[in-house]
């Protein structure tokens, strides 16, 4: 299983194992939100993500999703996009293990920090 939770510890995760896509977004709500210049996303089918503690409040950031957080810690854990029923985007970092899950492509760089390049 891969595990993860958020920081404080109230809430804790399974999602099952497999290859996933692992996505570097750099649009501006992802950013505002995390308050961290993008978010490194894994996609994993819905049914895949299992609370195991604690239950995370959920947030309509726009007209095209829903983003879930620990209403104790703050961490954001998951977006639901409105348009793609199936799938559900966890934030890798909230992962146990975020190393051994490595982003492959990135999306909205029209929105990309121009100082990005300096630090990465
Ligand atoms: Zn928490
Ligand atoms: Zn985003």
């Amino acid at each position: 299983m891969i595990e993860g939770g958020c920081f404080c510890g109230k809430i804790r995760y399974t999602i099952d194992p497999g290859e996933y896509p692992i996505v570097n977004c750099h649009c501006s709500m992802c950013r505002k939100i995390s308050g961290a210049p993008f978010v490194t996303w894994i996609v994993v089918p819905r049914e895949s993500l299992k609370y195991l503690q604690g239950s995370p409040r959920a947030l309509n950031s726009s007209a095209k999703g829903r983003r879930q957080f620990c209403s104790d810690c703050g961490t954001p854990l998951s977006f639901h996009a409105t348009d793609r029923l199936t799938d559900i985007d966890v934030t890798t970092c909230s992962l146990d293990d975020p190393d051994s899950y490595i982003p492959t492509r990135a999306v909205h760089e029209e929105s990309k920090l121009k100082w990005l390049h300096r630090t990465e």
